[in-house]
């Protein structure tokens, strides 16, 4: 528990929430900002900042309750991608048809700099 963590103070039953999901190592809330019906944010209950710093047993627990047809399944990681909550959480948004969300757009870049950014990646893994 982080005293600090606003998702954190939601699992210790601190802050009321739209619960959809309990298990004893995950919890599942209605996300407080949807962007679309239904959007749910899934957290391992064990607090860790991120999906990086989590541990794979967590992780997997989080992926299972996950499971489901019809969504876009997102992890803003870091503060760069858009992360604002630093307790380790998933986005399930559903999907409908013609429901107005629309894909992030697409970014052109060179065929020289796609190779050199394959060849970054491939070295820092
Ligand atoms: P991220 O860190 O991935 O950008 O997003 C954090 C998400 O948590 C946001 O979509 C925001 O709407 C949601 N959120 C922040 N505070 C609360 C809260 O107190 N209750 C709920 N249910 N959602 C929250
Ligand atoms: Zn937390």
């Amino acid at each position: 528990m982080d005293e600090n963590c606003i998702f954190c103070k939601i699992i210790a039953g601190k802050i009321p929430t739209l619960k959809v999901y309990e298990d004893k190592d995950v919890m599942a809330f209605l996300d407080i900002a949807p962007a679309n019906k239904g959007h749910t944010l899934i957290v391992p209950k064990k607090h860790s900042k991120d999906m990086l710093e989590d541990n794979n047993k967590d992780l997997a627990a989080v992926m299972k309750a996950a499971s489901a047809e019809g969504f876009n399944f997102i992890a803003n990681t870091g503060p760069v991608a858009g992360q604002v909550v630093f307790h380790t959480h998933f986005h399930i948004i559903p999907r409908f048809e013609n429901d107005g969300l629309k894909h992030w757009p697409k970014k052109d870049y060179s065929e020289d700099e796609m190779i050199a950014v394959k060849n970054k990646i491939i070295e820092s893994i």
